[in-house]
């Protein structure tokens, strides 16, 4: 029969590798408590609408990414490609504005995109994200980044990793400036790209995003958008960058970043990481104060960002030594089947004490286990055999000096 493999663009995580995505998870759950963030847990699948109605038409999750399908009813639903859309439902469906002036969010799990497969972009991945609703202030922007600093700064990631931070400004200046960008690209519209001229009607800020070389050129001289600021974003900008200053976090200002999704409004920001290659962005993030009204809330601004927990990992992986899996403290080795009841009591009361405990389970030989006792690291092996058995015995063997002693079950625990 053929092997039926995984699909393209999806990853299992192994044992081996499990334990990384754990110390990075421990991380997120640490610092996000630390900031005052609390988890929230959404579907792995919403109605397509909102992610249609978010995310925006015309960008490329939306327009050519998502896994969708209609359901036996006729309706169209799709397993998320992004969190923000879905936990911003969830608070207006749950009132949680109404818990709260100010509602600090944070979340992990995977997510959904039909992208090209390659190195640091799955179709099947993982990302960690926060989202802060109720303040329109600067300090509320800071904080978030302040809280991905922290992350990055617990992983070892943060020397090395760039801050890159723009304001696309409100909605006022966001339409002054696509009319400005238009302009300014139309004379030469038909010499770029097939999905530059798609954006140039639905999704102008987006052209600035380009990856290809001759757009960048016919892009050089371009208007930009802190041209176009009003008084208030000015102020906002300057106050983000003023708080940054005050918090010791560096950042390099980007004129061009404008991030891929509709919603964002004001601060954006993105961390990169040299070590990743092409795909650099360890994380993405910016303010949407439309966002919660667009789905229908009440106007509530709002701040998050999103990072990859692969790409976390594969920068992780280039300043850490390779760490083993968790060893156990016993490797229990019982050799006669009627010696299980005890043996098995034996096992629950050395957990309920709190060791971690490994029990064989093949029936081999004594010699086998004890191979495999080694193999595992553990401290000690446990043994129990006929003559054990009979006096309400065990031997405690010392895998690392060699040594081994005979006690009774009962002192156990105190003798371990
Ligand atoms: P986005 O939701 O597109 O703003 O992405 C936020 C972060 O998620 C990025 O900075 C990446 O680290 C990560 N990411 C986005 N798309 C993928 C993907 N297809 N595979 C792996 N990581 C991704």
């Amino acid at each position: 029969m053929s092997q039926i493999r995984s699909i393209k663009g999806t990853h299992d995580i192994l044992p081996g590798d499990s334990n990384r995505w754990q110390r990075l998870e421990q991380v997120v759950h640490q610092v996000c408590r630390q900031f005052g963030y609390r988890e929230i847990r959404t579907p792995m699948f919403e109605k397509t609408r909102l992610f249609a109605r978010s995310v925006g038409e015309e960008t490329d999750i939306v327009s050519k990414e998502m896994y969708s399908w209609e359901d036996r009813d006729g309706s169209s639903l799709t397993l998320r490609p992004e969190l923000t859309a879905s936990v911003v439902r969830s608070y207006i469906q749950h009132n949680l504005r109404g818990q709260a002036p100010a509602q600090r969010l944070y979340y992990l799990g995977p997510l959904f995109r039909r992208e090209r497969p390659q190195k640091g972009r799955q179709r099947q991945f993982h990302q960690f994200g926060v989202e802060a609703f109720g303040s329109e202030n600067p300090e509320q922007d800071t904080e978030i980044i302040a809280l991905a600093w922290h992350i990055l700064s617990e992983c070892g990631l943060s020397v090395n990793a760039t801050l890159h931070l723009n304001s696309i400004g409100s909605s006022d200046c966001r339409s002054a400036y696509k009319e400005a960008l238009k302009d300014f690209i139309r004379p030469n519209l038909k010499q770029f790209s097939e999905t530059s001229q798609r954006r140039f009607e639905t999704n102008t800020l987006r052209i600035l995003d380009t990856k290809a070389e001759h757009e960048k050129k016919l892009l050089e001289g371009v208007p930009l958008v802190s041209d176009y600021f009003t008084d208030d974003d000015k102020i906002h900008f300057d106050s983000v960058q003023h708080f940054l200053n005050a918090m010791d976090i560096p950042f390099a200002l980007n004129p061009k970043l404008v991030r891929g999704l509709d919603y964002y409004s004001r601060t954006v920001f993105e961390f990169t990481s040299p070590v990743l290659g092409a795909q650099d962005a360890l994380l993405g993030g910016g303010r949407y104060d439309e966002l919660v009204e667009t789905l229908g809330g009440k106007p509530t601004p709002a701040i998050g960002f999103a990072a990859g927990m692969e790409r976390f990992l594969i920068a992780l992986e280039s300043i850490e030594k390779t760490e083993s899996d968790p060893k156990p403290d016993i490797y229990f080795i019982c050799l006669e089947e009627d010696g299980l009841p005890a043996a098995l009591s034996l096992c629950q009361q050395l957990r309920r004490a709190g060791k971690n405990l490994v029990m064989d389970s093949l029936r081999r030989s004594l010699k086998a286990q004890l191979r495999e006792a080694n193999k595992s690291g553990a401290g000690h092996a446990l043994i129990l055999g006929r003559e054990e058995i009979e006096s309400n015995s065990i031997v405690i063997k010392d895998l690392e000096k060699g040594h081994q002693v005979t006690v009774l079950q009962s002192s156990l625990i105190e003798k371990l």
